[in-house]
């Protein structure tokens, strides 16, 4: 597996192995790899004949009380996973090289942004899909995969990449999770015994709302209040937000069917916050 560091050089890299006539899948990450990050480079290597992976802790998507400084880290690790599961490029550059102090220009998808994550982290999406046009354009990928678990994310990211016309297939790869539940996050780290306890309260509320459905509540309100109480039942959870939501247009909606989807995000003790979604219909 190479190593590459310089923006120009990979590029580079990627016109060779295009003008070869082979395509490229990327996965663009943060590091601190566990089994969700690998399933997606799994995913990418069935479906391109190159897979690149991105590392990079992208300062402009964490907003000023955010854990940037404290984002788990640890390049020999996440190389070693990479190299282990097949990857072709580990991309990490500088983020003095992704953004050199002249930079002028950001990328921002309307509508989508406003609500869910949008709203609790002002910025944060602006970032991400700068940074992902950055990206795209420097590896130059046919196809990149992101993950469902950062649903609203993997909706920006279509968005964009129909709007900017920028001939990237993009796939999504459903949330990989732990034996009990637990959606795998790199943030996952930061729970002690007990806060992991309570960490189960998301995907536990998930299973709560699917089964309430599957008995024939449709009301979100019933549903929300339902959650609420279920998630703050767990010591140490502070809710953020809970939504309903067409999966297409993230709107909220007032009764579920089979387009919703549940978004969670909570805060467990004080300074992790996990997010979590589901079809409110799962079969
Ligand atoms: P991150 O490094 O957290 O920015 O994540 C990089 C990519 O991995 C994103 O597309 C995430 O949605 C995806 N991802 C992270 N955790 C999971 C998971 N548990 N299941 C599926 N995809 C995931």
């Amino acid at each position: 597996m190479k190593i590459i560091r310089q923006p120009a050089e990979m590029t580079a890299w990627s016109k060779h192995r295009s003008r070869e006539g082979q395509s490229i899948g990327f996965v663009p990450t943060m590091g601190f790899f566990h089994e969700g990050h690998l399933a997606l480079m799994r995913m990418a290597e069935q479906q391109a004949d190159r897979v690149v992976v991105s590392l990079f802790v992208n300062p402009s998507q964490f907003g000023p009380n955010e854990d940037l400084s404290a984002y788990p880290r640890d390049f020999e690790r996440d190389s070693q996973m990479a190299r282990d599961v097949g990857v072709d490029v580990l991309f990490a550059p500088e983020s003095g090289d992704m953004y050199p102090p002249e930079s002028k220009t950001t990328v921002t998808v309307a509508d989508l942004t406003d609500n869910l994550c949008g709203a609790d982290r002002p910025g944060h999406f602006t970032g991400v899909a700068t940074v992902v046009s950055k990206l795209f354009n420097i590896v130059r990928p046919d196809l990149a995969v992101f993950g469902q678990k950062d649903f609203q994310q993997l909706a920006v990211i279509r968005r964009m990449t129909r709007d900017l016309n920028m001939g990237v297939d993009i796939i999504g790869h459903p949330i990989v999770r732990e034996k009990d539940g637990l959606a795998m996050s790199s943030r996952n780290t930061y729970l002690d015994a007990p806060l992991r306890r309570s960490a189960l309260s998301l995907s536990g509320a998930i299973q709560q709302v699917c089964t309430l459905a599957v008995e024939g509540e449709r009301s979100v309100q019933r549903l929300n209040a339902a959650v609420e109480a279920f998630i703050t039942s767990f010591p140490e959870t502070g809710i953020d937000y809970i939504s309903f939501i067409n999966k297409d247009s993230l709107q909220q909606v007032t009764t579920v069917d089979r387009d919703t989807v549940v978004a969670l995000a909570v805060k467990i003790g004080n300074r992790v916050r996990l997010i979590d979604n589901g079809f409110v219909f799962q079969d």
